[in-house]
């Protein structure tokens, strides 16, 4: 008869007893777990303290009454291995109840004795309010105080998987909360601007985020404990959990003189086995080869664990059968309403391991978009340029993260590539998925680029570029570019892209985007198929840009919390208040809607309503959030209220009187901008209008300067690029005054004479000339915008604007025009 000993009674070890007893009957089978309690669920632990899963019994899936029972193991808690004699095939346990000490021998050894807890030696990290948590126990002492104490407050240090769902779960409990990171992002396993759509989540739970900080100290204080960071910061808390990483409980292997991997885990081989043929070894203490980058890793992840424990019991019953082929790290994490997945490297394991990659992001929707409730995801995909094969794959999103993820990792283990992800046929109806699932079109998409039919440019090198020296392109339509676009940006709607092929120059990088990226990969097309070779598309549109290019930290916590509170009413609260005032009310869905799909239907349905009467909006865009601000403020419209739940965005708005008919209430906050429409290129009016503009800016006031018509000449560069041109541009270049130094007075002039006497006396008189006071309102922030249609009708070519001009249309002038209260026409 086969005795099997089995260090560890959780996840790899009591699933390998379990499978050990189910294919060898006979087996003499003891397992030793150092606490008290075996084969529990760790994951479900933060929830429980949460109040989530509200009874403890629950996290207990077997007691090692019930394990004996069933399965004929002789479950041994409280009774910890403390030493492995392999050269005896012995090992040596104390009973933690009685203190004795004893030997058992063993025919095979499994060890399972998982990863534990780092804890930093930082000062305060052993005060009696700081947990981390592992197992059961730690479970209830974290649970015990708060029941106890009823901290108001508590600080997560590391932003893990772990870390995050204990923010979530004490912020459900309602404690103010706080997370430090060390890191400058959440989620270390996700790429950075698919952590940014976590860091902005986690501040519209208004809880704290520290990115790029440390915490140096922890002291005890009268109102509590106050945290110490590195920036010098600190803040008070009443209650900290330390998750800062966990790391293989390796040191019974290590006194026994079994081999460690270089990264510190157990090593094994692919029938893990340790360096003795008689010890196995399973879970979060193992080192593995990477099915990708062939180096020795480490997984802390139950799945894992699980599968190893049971290739084990095979193993070791059948003989050496079964190869374990090594884990991708599949893993998902629900972050308040958010869900956050990965499988496989992200571009920092990438690059550390020299493997040549392409990525691409893709936004889809969690269903078919004409089906209710669909809400938009996104998901980036890394890929091998030479043959496609999947590297790794992240998602965020509200529904449907699982789904996605898990259908990747299924293809990545058996090595799969674009084309599988091209090809998977998915169970498809609207309710669950579209024709086209975000999968396969993340496959499309990184075909295109495989085979070159687009270039695209991630988030990081756009905003390293200095986008003056490229051309610009946002191919959204006006309304959108009128509520926020990327600096030095040029406004062409892709739908009317062929008609300005002649304006945009050959000779130049053109960087295209649009809100998702699918327009300006359309975008891209048109111009790759009319000779433009040079041509990249943003990748994953404005929505990643922005998202990565926003702050990230959340920094509440040092100043008066309650002030900081921004109460946002939900529509429902504010529909109750209101409920008693006859008030029109209409419901329109744009869920499912991309931009700028849902500020369009907005636009429609309020021009059908009268003065007073309210939409009540829901999208699931994410950009609705803000766009819907600026385009109230735009529009004169009110916005009552704002609401993001689970990812859809509920927006109230009233329909506003226009602004010419508001009257002018005592309580209203006048507008104080300024804003100068320069039409003319004469010296003289340019000089008054740059005049003015910089006396305005040094008030405080925002300044913005329109140029049309001939005011363009006073911004034309002195040293132009050559720039392609039709006919009647060509001559309008011709004969209009080339830049500021070549105007003319509007009185006077006499061929010219007129102008130079001028500055002459402007310099004898130490009056700035024109070109300083240009130099003068950009530097003390005065806005400056040619107007595109102008540019279309002269010719002028945004390459021939100074840097740091904008091209707008009259919507962008109109939006600074309506917080302007003084509006001049030069
Ligand atoms: P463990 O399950 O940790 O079991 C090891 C056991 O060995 C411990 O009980 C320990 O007491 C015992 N032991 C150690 N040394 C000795 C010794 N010398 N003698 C006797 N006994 C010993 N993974 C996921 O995939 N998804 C999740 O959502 C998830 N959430 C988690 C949440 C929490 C709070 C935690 C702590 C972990 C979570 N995990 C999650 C990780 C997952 O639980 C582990 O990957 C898995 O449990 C590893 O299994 P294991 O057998 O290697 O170690």
């Amino acid at each position: 008869m086969a005795k099997y000993l089995i260090i560890g009674g959780v996840a790899g070890g009591a699933t390998a007893a379990a499978r050990l007893r189910r294919i060898d009957e006979k087996a003499e089978i003891i397992m030793f777990e150092r606490g008290e309690h075996i084969s529990y669920a760790n994951c479900g632990l933060p929830y429980y303290i949460g109040g989530v899963i509200k009874e403890r019994e629950k996290l207990l899936l077997q007691t090692p009454e019930s394990f004996n029972k069933r399965l004929n193991v002789d479950v041994r808690v409280c009774n910890e291995v403390i030493s492995i004699h392999p050269e005896d095939n012995k090992v040596s346990i104390k009973d933690l109840k009685t203190g004795k000490t004893y030997q058992e021998t063993y025919d095979k050894l499994i060890v399972s004795p998982g990863a534990e807890p780092v804890k930093p030696p930082i000062e305060g990290f052993d005060l009696p309010e700081v947990f981390t948590l592992r197992n059961v126990n730690d479970t209830d002492k974290i649970k015990n105080f708060c029941d106890q104490k009823q901290p108001k407050r508590a600080t997560v240090i590391g932003a893990g998987f772990i870390g995050l769902e204990m923010a979530e779960n004490f912020h459900h409990i309602g404690l103010e909360v706080n997370i430090v990171e060390k890191a400058c992002q959440v989620m270390t396993p996700v790429d950075f601007e698919i952590a940014a759509g976590v860091h902005q989540h986690i501040k519209e739970q208004n809880v704290g985020l520290y990115l790029s900080e440390s915490v140096t100290k922890l002291e005890k204080v009268s109102s509590g404990i106050k945290v110490h960071l590195e920036s010098g910061n600190s803040f008070e808390t009443d209650v900290v959990i330390l998750s800062v990483g966990v790391r293989p409980e390796t040191s019974l292997i290590k006194d026994a003189n079994l081999a460690i991997a270089p990264n510190g885990g157990i090593q094994v081989n692919d029938y893990l086995q340790t360096s003795n043929p008689d010890v196995y070894a399973v879970g979060d203490a193992i080192a593995f080869i990477h099915p990708i980058t062939g180096q020795y890793c480490n997984t802390y992840l139950a799945g894992p664990a699980n599968l190893q424990g049971r290739i084990v019991a095979d193993n070791i019953v059948k003989g050496n059968k079964r190869k374990y082929k090594g884990a991708l790290a599949t893993a998902i994490a629900k972050v308040f309403d958010l869900t956050v997945a990965s499988v496989g490297l992200n571009e920092t394991q990438l690059k550390k391991n020299g493997i040549g990659y392409k990525a691409n992001i893709i936004h889809g929707g969690s269903h078919a978009g004409y089906y209710p409730g669909a809400i938009n995801l996104t998901l980036k995909l890394l890929f091998s340029p030479e043959d496609g094969k999947v590297l790794g794959a992240q998602a965020i999103g509200y529904d449907g993260i699982d789904k996605r993820i898990d259908m990747i990792a299924s293809i990545m283990l058996k090595g799969g590539d674009i084309y599988d992800l091209q090809e998977i046929e998915q169970s498809y109806a609207p309710p669950y998925s579209s024709a086209k699932d975000p999968v396969n079109q993340a496959g499309f998409a990184a075909e295109n680029i495989i085979e070159k039919k687009v270039n695209t440019i991630d988030w990081r090198e756009l905003s390293n570029l200095d986008t003056s020296s490229v051309f610009l392109l946002d191919v959204r339509t006006k309304d959108e570019f009128s509520l926020g676009a990327i600096p030095n940006s040029i406004n062409i709607d892709v739908d009317d892209l062929r008609n300005h092929i002649n304006n945009i120059p050959k000779d130049k990088k053109i960087i295209i985007f649009c809100g998702v990226g699918l327009r300006g990969y359309i975008a891209a097309r048109i111009l790759m198929q009319n000779g433009f070779n040079d041509v990249y598309n943003l990748s994953g549109g404005l929505k990643i840009y922005q998202q990565a290019t926003a702050v990230q930290s959340h920094i509440i916590c040092n100043e008066d919390s309650s002030s900081q509170v921004t109460e946002i009413q939900t529509p429902t609260q504010k529909e109750h208040q209101m409920s008693n005032k006859e008030v029109k009310v209409i419901e329109v869905d744009a869920c499912g809607l991309q931009c700028p799909g849902p500020i369009l239907k907005l636009k429609q349905e309020v021009e059908k309503l009268d003065t007073g009467d309210r939409i009540k909006q829901i999208a699931t865009d994410a950009g609705f959030k803000k766009d819907v601000q600026s385009w109230c403020n735009l529009t004169g419209n009110k916005l009552i209220s704002l609401d993001a739940q689970k990812g859809v965005i509920s927006a109230l708005i009233e329909k506003g009187q226009s602004k010419e008919d508001c009257p002018v209430n005592g309580n209203v906050q006048l507008p104080k901008d300024k804003t100068l429409v320069v039409f003319s290129d004469d010296m003289d009016k340019a000089l008054a209008s740059f005049v003015i503009a910089n006396g305005a800016a040094a008030t405080g006031r925002k300044v913005t300067m329109f140029f049309t018509f001939w005011g363009l000449n006073t911004i034309k560069k002195r040293k132009k690029p050559r720039v392609k041109k039709d006919f009647m541009g060509f001559m309008f270049g011709k004969m209009m005054a080339a830049h500021s130094g070549k105007l003319n007075l509007s009185k006077m002039n006499m061929m010219g004479m007129g102008s130079i006497m001028m500055k002459k006396r402007m310099k004898a008189k130490n009056v700035d000339s024109l070109e300083t006071l240009i130099q003068a309102a950009m530097d003390n922030g005065v806005e400056m915008m040619a107007c595109q249609m102008s540019m279309d009708v002269m010719g002028v070519d945004a390459s021939e604007l100074l840097d740091g001009v904008k091209i707008g249309g009259v919507a962008s002038y109109m939006e600074a025009a309506d917080t302007a209260n003084h509006n001049l026409f030069i």
